[in-house]
């Protein structure tokens, strides 16, 4: 207990820990230690963005994907998977709905769908850019060329979602087909954040063959790329696909890693994540005490909610965005926090 009192304490001062200590702190991590991370994680949170929750309107565009990652629902090979792409026009009825409930920022999010071109994902941004002009737009669409993504920020794309999964790169390789590299998916991220885009990345919390080393090179990875948000929440299990068997994450790890997460980098914004909420009924909740600072509603159509399916028993499938919106708004004010509408810039 005192060893990991150092280590936390060591961590607010120095913004960082080597590996080593990253390995310690997560390994012999106790209850206690955790409450201990967690009030000084609220308080980091408290003094860059007090008891704000900035609303992310997700609208997940198409489940068309080339790609077959083994733990993902949508990819290329599950035959189960009902595919859909939204309409440029679906997506800006979403984005006006979304506005009128007041978000300010929406993320288009998708699987990599050759269907959208550079062609048409220009369009689409320049189309919701003309319309909402005080709104950020993200993009969370995979790994693009350079070109691509300089062409996206041109149009007036702000930010990017790309989660690194896993920086190591033989625990990438066991996750994903050999097409893909974690040596690519860094170059990506650097690439956006060279351009200039607000970057996001992340990682999934106890997917399969995951260590706590891994855990400790994420931590080490995040620190170097200093991102502008980094989205954690738990892997879980989707019942067509290769990890069917496998066991999923936990709500208890993952609030650990969003306590270091909000130590090592306290004005990065942080999301509690959909899977968050999924693997418990209050996990959204105790991702905001544990130093988290977003929520990211669906604002996608209600009629293809359920096809966009990255791992079993995802909640909020059958709620309309005003719903969502109406009952994240209440569970925030229920634990001292509130919504707001704002476009909510990271400070990092
Ligand atoms: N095609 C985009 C968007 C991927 S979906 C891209 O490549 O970035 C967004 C995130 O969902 C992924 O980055 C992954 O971390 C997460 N995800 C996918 N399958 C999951 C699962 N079974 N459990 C938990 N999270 C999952």
């Amino acid at each position: 207990m005192q060893k990991q009192i150092f280590l936390i304490d060591k961590l607010k001062e120095d913004r960082t820990l080597t590996k080593h200590e990253w390995v310690q702190l997560i390994t012999e991590r106790t209850p206690e230690a955790a409450e201990y991370l967690f009030a000084l994680a609220r308080e980091e949170r408290h003094i860059h963005y007090g008891h704000d929750v900035y609303i992310r309107g997700l609208i997940e565009f198409t489940n068309y994907c080339k790609n077959d990652c083994l733990y993902c629902g949508i990819r290329k090979s599950n035959s189960h998977a009902n595919r859909y792409r939204l309409s440029e026009e679906d997506i800006l009825d979403c984005c006006r709905t979304g506005y009128g409930l007041g978000f300010r920022t929406f993320v288009l999010q998708g699987g990599e769908d050759a269907f959208y071109t550079d062609e048409r994902i220009v369009r689409l941004i320049s189309s919701i850019k003309d319309r909402y002009p005080d709104c950020a737009l993200t993009l969370s669409i995979g790994e693009k060329s350079r070109e691509s993504y300089r062409q996206y920020f041109e149009a007036g794309a702000d930010r990017y979602l790309l989660r690194h999964e896993t920086s190591n790169s033989i625990h990438y390789s066991r996750l994903h087909p050999p097409s893909l590299t974690a040596k690519a998916r860094k170059e990506c991220l650097w690439n956006l954040k060279e351009i200039g885009y607000q970057v996001g990345t992340g990682f999934m919390v106890g997917s399969p063959y995951q260590t706590a080393e891994h855990l400790a090179e994420d931590m080490l990875f995040i620190r170097e790329l200093n991102p502008h948000m980094v989205g954690i929440g738990p892997f879980i299990v989707h019942r067509d696909t290769p990890f069917a068997g496998q066991t999923s994450g936990t709500l208890e790890l993952t609030l650990f890693m969003l306590g270091l997460l909000r130590l090592m980098l306290p004005k990065a914004l942080l999301p509690a994540t959909t899977a968050l909420g999924t693997i418990d009924p209050n996990g959204r909740e105790l991702g905001i005490l544990s130093g988290a600072n977003v929520v990211m509603p669906n604002l996608s159509p209600t009629g293809v909610r359920k096809d966009y399916s990255l791992y079993d028993n995802k909640i909020c499938t059958g709620d309309e965005a005003a719903e969502c919106r109406s009952c994240l708004e209440r569970r925030m004010e229920a634990i001292g926090y509130r919504i707001v509408t704002a476009r909510g810039d990271s400070l990092n």
